[in-house]
């Protein structure tokens, strides 16, 4: 048996302090660190915590790990989506299994080190690129499983009717052992007949669904009711989650009113990935350059899950990035206006428990009988969490210890 003590911690608003005690990498026991009742013998490993404030981890919901890092290699010069799309295509067929592996992994590591716990990774394949991405992941999610908790989305980033052979390529990947089925309907000639083999895909292989629903300035071509209608019919209600969806930032009034009713009758969570949305939307602009990021406080209001994600460090999609969830959501607070006293403390579970809940992560949080996985971070009121940037002081992924970081920073992770 392996016991371990995390002591004097904040995990909530309340801001009062808590002892919790890990056994074997499993929380046996959380609770008030002033009327702690249980016994402090055979402790193998204890973590002053000094009223730091704790999370059970950062969860990245949406990341293209094996398209990171490559900004360097052929620069977007105009920045626009157009010539990502060009300069990534020319990229893509550089890629080698050994170079896929080496770009996602250093990534893979940045989120461990900035205290991620869960990702969800959309990997993607093409008749043309074939499996070797794809299988550079699903070994990348073996090799890494005592560090980090990771969800493969099939993706047909080359779509699927545009591009013959992918609708079977998807159903390899789902039986190589992908976690999601993943879907671009906006870069099909037809979305529906797109979103109808996503359907019938997720229904064969029991799995839940993730698009990357649009990337449009504008809402005359939303897909997103019948992306709710579908979910409703198909019977995936809380097992649809869709990526960007810049276009609905288009709608106002009634007609956004029952656009974010119907998605929350289908219990659609939104991502909204506010690095490359910034980056590539509004490009015509030319003033009062639009934010091109989804209504985050009017879905959250009408009741639909909506998170923060990355989706992508230094590539031609975003220029930039370090693989941290804080800043992520740092940016967001102001593009999104979440930094109103009320607003404020909803941005962190964007991060955390919402996010956790958005890809479906049932064991998630401080619990008795849940993993032990916790951050520690440098700020002494939850409040703060996001806004002091905190450094990462302790990271406990189901017991094992991954990082710390007092007077030395120590590292534990795969060479
Ligand atoms: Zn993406």
């Amino acid at each position: 048996m392996f016991k371990q003590l995390i002591k004097e911690v904040i995990i909530d608003e309340s801001n009062e302090l808590y002892d919790l005690v890990i056994e074997d990498g499993i929380y046996t026991a959380i609770e008030k660190s002033n009327s702690r009742s249980f016994p402090t013998t055979d402790i193998d490993y204890v973590f002053e915590g000094n009223g730091k404030v704790a999370i059970p981890g950062f969860v990245e919901t949406h990341i293209h790990l094996d398209k990171a890092l490559i900004a360097d290699r052929l620069p977007n010069k105009s920045g626009t989506l157009k010539e990502a799309l060009e300069v990534t295509g020319k990229l893509k067929s550089t890629f080698t299994r050994e170079d896929v592996e080496e770009r996602a992994e250093k990534a893979l590591q940045m989120l461990i080190k900035n205290g991620t716990t869960h990702v969800r990774t959309h990997s993607e394949f093409d008749p043309v690129g074939g499996f070797h991405g794809f299988e550079v992941i699903m070994a990348l999610k073996e090799k890494y499983k005592d560090y980090i908790n990771m969800q493969v989305v099939a993706f047909p980033q080359e779509g699927i009717i545009k591009s013959p052979g992918t609708e079977e390529m998807m159903r390899q990947a789902l039986e190589m052992g992908a976690d999601v089925v993943g879907g671009i309907p906006y870069n099909d000639p037809d979305p529906e007949e797109h979103l109808n083999i996503v359907f019938n895909l997720a229904k064969e292989f029991d799995k839940p669904i993730d698009l990357h629903q649009d990337f449009y300035d504008t809402s005359e071509n939303q897909t997103i009711e019948l992306v709710a209608q579908k979910t409703i019919e198909n019977g995936f209600v809380g097992r649809m989650a869709v990526g960007h969806l810049t276009s609905l930032g288009d709608c106002s009034g009634a007609e956004l009113e029952r656009i974010i009713t119907l998605m929350a009758k289908a219990g659609i969570s939104v991502m909204s990935l506010p690095m490359t949305d910034l980056h590539l939307g509004g490009r015509k602009d030319e003033k009062n350059v639009r934010r091109a990021v989804t209504p985050i406080r009017k879905l959250r209001d009408g009741g639909v899950n909506v998170v923060l994600a990355t989706n992508n460090i230094r590539n031609p999609f975003t220029p930039y990035g370090n693989g941290d969830l804080l800043q992520v959501a740092m940016l967001a607070i102001p593009v999104a206006h979440l930094g109103g006293a009320d607003d404020l403390p909803t941005v962190l579970p964007m991060i955390t428990n919402k996010a956790a809940e958005a890809i479906g992560i049932e064991d998630y949080g401080f619990k008795v009988g849940n993993p032990g996985t916790i951050v520690v971070l440098d700020t002494k009121r939850y409040q703060d969490a996001i806004i002091d940037i905190p450094k990462r002081l302790l990271s406990i992924f189901k017991g094992k210890i991954i990082l710390e970081n007092n007077d030395n920073v120590h590292i534990n992770l795969p060479s």
